[in-house]
């Protein structure tokens, strides 16, 4: 596992590499991002603004688009909320219905999927996991068995 500081240098190296510039507000959400999973624009606003970086609610969707654009973050639409996650390692997810928790879902596990997806030959994907990718729904084991709210 690397930390999230390599995370997070190896994220505005590919930004630079792309010809992306490394502002501040883009390192700092970086920063917000290697430190969870997936988050919606307005979590990753609040943990700015509860880091003492306070910034527009705007400018952080005004950064995360730039930062899909370019690829070091990908997308994934959870419960018809857009959420964003550092796209470093090629992955899918699974999703708690209950408590919402995103894990990371290895490229390898989800080959089946893709390979029968596309085995008759009526449709094809180029879904390797740079992109949203593939999201599986359930529960946590340790979710309480009946919902909470
Ligand atoms: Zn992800
Ligand atoms: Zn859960």
């Amino acid at each position: 596992m690397r930390t999230a500081d390599e995370r997070i240098a190896a994220a505005l190296s590919a930004l630079r590499a792309a010809g992306g510039r490394a502002t501040s507000a883009r390192g700092a959400v970086l920063r917000v991002l290697a430190a969870a999973t997936h988050l919606s624009a307005a979590e990753v606003h609040a943990r700015l603004t509860a880091d003492g970086l306070p910034a527009d609610l705007s400018t952080v969707h005004r950064v995360l688009a730039a930062l899909t654009d370019i690829g070091v973050v990908h997308v994934v639409p959870i419960g018809g909320v857009l959420t964003y996650g550092l796209a470093d390692r090629p992955h899918h997810h699974t999703v708690c219905r209950r408590c919402g928790t995103v894990r990371r879902l290895p490229r390898a596990a989800v080959a089946a999927v893709i390979a029968a997806a596309t085995a008759d030959g009526t449709f094809t994907t180029d879904s390797d996991g740079r992109d949203g990718g593939v999201v599986v729904y359930g529960n946590c084991t340790a979710c309480p068995t009946r919902p909470a709210r």
